[in-house]
């Protein structure tokens, strides 16, 4: 599927969005973006899929981004394996003091322990939308910001093994956003700062999050004051959820400002069926267009 964005826009009219004005992300390559990740296959670390992808990343921010600084750096597993990550942090205005930073996680889950087939458990997730969504999303914001340069500076962070290991005993997640929180550029003080994770979904419902809601209710207001604006109300809804363990908190335990954009009503979440099939370029284009609005107020 490959559809204008003149089509898009068509079809956001007849849902009764607004949109923006001048819609400068554009929500189709995005989606490419996504394909192009679930060809490289699943992105866990040191898989060949995984380096590929992000050599792939790497290759986009520095025909796109003002400087590009990649963090590579092991981390041994509980189980005693040594995984080869990396950050990839991609500025805009380096030198700007004023900065907005945007984050996703490249890295795919190794095991899709919630596919109802037991024999899947052990497989690992696809990952077009847990992974591959805030991906590209990432990147077209940067296609947007090398077309037309911010007024301040920007940051988009790319961190790596976010979804490796276990949540409910949190050993072996976080990983990437944990080494970054403790290896902050020199001084590092951005206004604000927003994840985005699993915003490709086609039944896209974003609710706000309870740790952003907590750790910084003044991101949370601005993010949904400016989806309501351009009419995305009924994506982005004015209403409160539980606490999501994230990529965001160790960043908001670092005093970053940071909240996170998530669709956590994900019935293919940490399965095999987390396929590109789920995810929807629309989709994509609704939050891109957030996205481009907190950077261009
Ligand atoms: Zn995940």
């Amino acid at each position: 599927m490959k559809p204008n964005i003149g089509l898009l826009s068509l079809v956001v009219a007849a849902c009764g969005a607004k949109g923006p004005q001048n819609q400068e992300f554009n929500g189709a390559a995005a989606y490419e973006y996504v394909a192009v990740q679930t060809r490289f296959g699943v992105r866990v670390p040191n898989t060949p899929g995984h380096r590929n992808t992000g050599n792939w990343i790497e290759e986009r921010l520095r025909l796109t981004a003002d400087s590009v600084e990649v963090q590579s750096f092991l981390h041994v597993t509980a189980e005693g394996d040594t995984l080869e990550l990396r950050n990839f942090i991609a500025r805009f205005r380096p030198g700007d003091p004023n900065r907005i930073i945007f984050m996703a996680h490249w890295d795919t889950r190794p095991t899709a322990d919630k596919s109802l087939n037991i024999g899947h458990q052990m497989l690992p997730v696809p990952g077009a939308n847990d992974g591959g969504s805030g991906v590209a999303l990432l990147l077209g914001v940067a296609d947007a910001l090398d077309l037309v340069p911010p007024g301040l500076g920007v940051d988009l962070v790319f961190v790596d093994g976010e979804d490796y290991g276990d949540f409910s005993q949190d050993v072996d997640v976080l990983i990437g956003s944990r080494y970054f929180a403790v290896n902050l550029p020199a001084g590092y003080q951005p206004l604000f700062g927003v994840l985005f994770d699993m915003i490709g979904d086609i039944d896209l419902q974003i609710y706000q999050e309870g740790n952003s809601v907590s750790g910084a209710p003044e991101v949370v207001d601005r993010v949904w004051r400016a989806a309501a604006d351009m009419g995305y109300s009924r994506t982005f809804v004015p209403s409160l959820r539980g606490p999501i363990m994230d990529d965001h908190v160790p960043l908001l335990e670092a005093g970053i400002r940071m909240i996170n954009v998530i669709d956590i009503d994900y019935s293919y979440w940490h399965t095999t069926e987390d396929t590109i099939d789920k995810v929807s370029a629309e989709s994509l284009q609704i939050v891109g267009d957030v996205a481009m609005a907190l950077l261009r107020q």
